[in-house]
């Protein structure tokens, strides 16, 4: 039975050590109405209100995330728990660190926490989780899929025969395999080595990788893939460049308009990690100017993007380049699936006071546990 909410609420959290959960989702409408699978939206909650709500848990849902009057800076106030989605950040900064007195833990739903601020997280002993590996396949999937559309020309082609043109030369002059090409990701970790992992058998000259972290020998050995330890002559090297670190101090604005300088002539970009990792008014001169090819990804500086974006419409000289998409490539029906049952799986160790699955805890109570949110 759902608890009345007759008492003052921190009395009956402390009575009755009864939690107020907020989630901050994205609104799901029709589609959400149609297809429950969409577990990750506001309609349908993570399907995990029955279950929160049976025990007398008080679950808050929302996709209103921006400005003072909105229900995420309203409720995280007193919110002890906070699940957001990097596929609509609720931005938790060091200023609504102090007003979220009640806070204890927060938990991604999916993979990246940079909307949390980490620092202050370990400042306030408050505890940062994510699903790790929940949706790394689907986005590595997607990589693969940006590079291949970009390499070959598709985005054009496909909206010439949507217009009822046909002129093979227009498309063909800019269409290459990828075989013989030189593919390098910044960053190697669960993404990133999928995205070698699946690039083998298209018999590319070569792999690369820049990580401070360097991938264990054998795993290295398995894809055959080279670490080069210099970003610039990494990015020089590459033919692709695919960004798959996490956004944190070391990597914002880390593809800058110096480091595109670097790049080979007409290369081509692939970033499904952060927007913001990527220098936004940069890339759309490097593909204005030709520098690079083709950008393409998922992942914006702002979240939702706002209509004048700049990467909705920048293309190369040839009025080409272009595979942006919303950021959807982590949210799969699929990837909903595991990141909804792992958002459970954390809730269920915190209220029983139960171990945490190491490999989900990003910020532990006063401190960071993962080394991926850069080298501290
Ligand atoms: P991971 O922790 O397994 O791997 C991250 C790797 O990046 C680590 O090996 C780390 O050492 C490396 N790294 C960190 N800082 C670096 C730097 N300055 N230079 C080079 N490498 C650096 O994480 P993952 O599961 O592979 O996910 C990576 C990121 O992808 C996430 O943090 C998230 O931002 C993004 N992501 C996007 C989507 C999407 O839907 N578009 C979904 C999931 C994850």
């Amino acid at each position: 039975m759902i608890r009345e909410w007759t008492l003052d609420t921190h009395l009956s959290q402390y009575f009755y050590n009864i939690m107020k959960v907020l989630a901050i989702l994205y609104r799901g409408g029709e589609a959400a109405q149609q297809e429950p699978r969409l577990l990750g939206t506001v309609e349908n909650q993570l399907g995990i209100r029955e279950w929160l709500e049976s025990q007398g848990h008080e679950y808050i849902v929302s996709d209103s995330k921006e400005g003072p009057d909105s229900d995420f800076q309203k409720h995280i106030v007193d919110a002890e728990v906070l699940i957001t989605t990097p596929f609509h950040p609720g931005y938790l900064t060091a200023d609504l660190f102090e007003k979220a007195k009640n806070l204890k833990i927060c938990i991604t739903a999916g993979v990246g926490s940079d909307h949390i601020d980490l620092n202050a997280a370990v400042k306030k002993n408050v505890q940062v989780l994510e699903v790790s590996g929940s949706n790394v396949v689907s986005v590595a999937e997607h990589v693969v899929m940006s590079i291949l559309l970009l390499v070959r020309n598709f985005v054009p082609a496909h909206e010439m025969i949507e217009r009822g043109d046909w002129q093979v030369s227009d498309i063909a002059r800019n269409a290459f395999d990828l075989e013989g090409k030189v593919v390098g990701t910044i960053g190697a970790g669960r993404i990133g080595y999928r995205v070698l992992q699946r690039l083998v058998p298209f018999d590319t000259k070569e792999l690369l990788y820049y990580d401070y972290a360097a991938l264990p020998e054998a795993a290295a050995k398995a894809v055959n893939a080279r670490r080069v330890e210099d970003l610039k002559e990494f990015v020089s090297q590459c033919d692709v460049v695919t960004v798959n670190c996490p956004l944190h101090e070391g990597t914002k604005g880390l593809v800058n308009a110096e480091l595109l300088k670097h790049f080979k002539k007409g290369a081509w970009l692939v970033n499904t990690a952060r927007g913001a990792i990527c220098d936004k008014d940069a890339v759309a001169a490097a593909l204005k100017s030709g520098q690079i090819n083709g950008y393409a990804g998922d992942v914006w500086n702002v979240q939702p993007a706002p209509k004048d974006h700049v990467w909705r419409t920048a293309k190369n000289p040839l009025g080409a380049g272009n595979g942006m998409v919303p950021h959807y490539s982590g949210t799969t029906l699929d990837a909903q699936a595991r990141y909804a049952a792992g958002t459970k799986n954390i809730l269920d160790h915190y209220l029983n006071g139960t171990n945490q699955e190491p490999q989900n805890v990003i910020v532990g109570v006063g401190k960071y546990e993962s080394k991926a949110y850069g080298q501290r």
